[in-house]
């Protein structure tokens, strides 16, 4: 995919080509950009244009180019097998079409990156190894990336990327600088979305707690924001139609996000995630209370084997159960009874 100009992070690109670190943290809230912006620094620190108020990447040399067509011999890229086709870095080797695809980087990429770190360069401005995001990779492959964070060939670039740098190995973290990418202003993200043409933005925003990429895929998967809007009260009548075709992750993080709103306004506060029109009043703040921990639990657990469609309907029908005096299509069975 060509890296979308990410306004936001124009400052952090320039702070990241002053540091000029051998192995650079890239961190901040997820749906920032940390993937766009990892890829954007590697065109500029690829980048062959040279001379006076040239602002890198140039876009127009032989460099930008390759990176743009994925392409250059001195760019890698470690990825899940899982984000290879939403970041537009499909699969070389065929998977079975039927095969989950995997959330790691295997070991053996790993490996294998190390090994073409320590060739020599193939255009001679510098070698970077983008791994994104760094907690795909376990264990076993942080620990064999160690000694390369440490000592990396001459000119070779290391770019990690994590949405919790917590999260990582702390042997991993110490060899690395950090650079936090903000969210950008509500103003800058609003103009992103309008640009892309996406209607009603300040909807979409709010609905992916103010992450603009976040936003964007919500869109791309042809929730708008009428249909947001509209979520709630179609929820409430128990219309499992609404999130039919929906993934399972995303439905459980729109109940959570409804079940924030609706205790957010039961305790006399203001909704986050959806206009405050929408959301229809009446629900119990215990009964909410109580459900959004059992999401919260589920939503640790989404890659169970249980049959999907069934728990998205059962899961309507416990939201639909939230407001009294409205009998659910179906009863509010225990999600136990789905069977682990
Ligand atoms: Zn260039």
């Amino acid at each position: 995919m060509v890296s979308a100009p990410l306004p936001w992070l124009n400052g952090p690109l320039q702070q990241a080509l002053r540091q000029r670190s051998h192995a650079l943290l890239i961190h901040g809230p997820a749906g920032v950009g940390q993937y766009e912006f990892g890829f954007e620094l590697a065109r500029a620190l690829l980048c062959e244009a040279t001379g006076e108020g040239v602002q890198r990447p140039c876009g127009r040399c032989t460099a930008c180019h390759l990176m743009d067509t994925h392409g250059h011999p001195d760019f890698r890229l470690l990825l899940p097998e899982a984000l290879r086709e939403p970041l537009g870095w499909p699969d070389e080797e065929g998977r079975k079409k039927d095969a989950k695809p995997s959330k790691w980087i295997r070991i053996e990429e790993v490996r294998q990156a190390i090994d073409w770190t320590h060739q020599s360069l193939s255009r001679g401005v510098a070698k970077v190894l983008l791994i994104h995001p760094a907690t795909a990779m376990q264990e076993a492959s942080a620990n064999a990336l160690l000694k390369t964070l440490e000592e990396p060939a001459p000119q070779v670039r290391l770019l990690l990327t994590t949405t919790d740098p917590e999260l990582l190995l702390p042997t991993i973290r110490s060899r690395c600088q950090r650079l936090a990418l903000p969210l950008p202003t509500r103003e800058a993200a609003l103009a992103w979305l309008q640009e892309r043409g996406i209607a009603q933005p300040a909807v979409l925003l709010d609905a992916a707690g103010g992450r603009p990429l976040e936003a964007q895929a919500l869109a791309s998967e042809g929730i708008d924001a009428d249909s947001w809007s509209a979520l709630p009260q179609r929820l409430r009548q128990g219309d499992a139609g609404a999130v039919a075709q929906w993934p399972l992750p995303r439905l459980l993080e729109t109940l959570l996000k409804l079940c924030h709103d609706l205790m957010a306004v039961a305790a006399g506060g203001a909704p986050r995630y959806f206009p405050a029109e929408a959301l229809p009043p009446g629900a119990a703040l215990p009964a909410l209370a109580a459900w959004s921990r059992e999401l919260t639990q589920l939503s640790r657990h989404d890659e169970h084997p249980w049959n999907a469609p069934l728990l998205a309907e059962s899961l309507v029908a416990q939201a639909a159960a939230l407001w009294p005096g409205k009998p659910a299509s179906a009863g509010r069975g225990r999600l136990t009874t789905l069977g682990r």
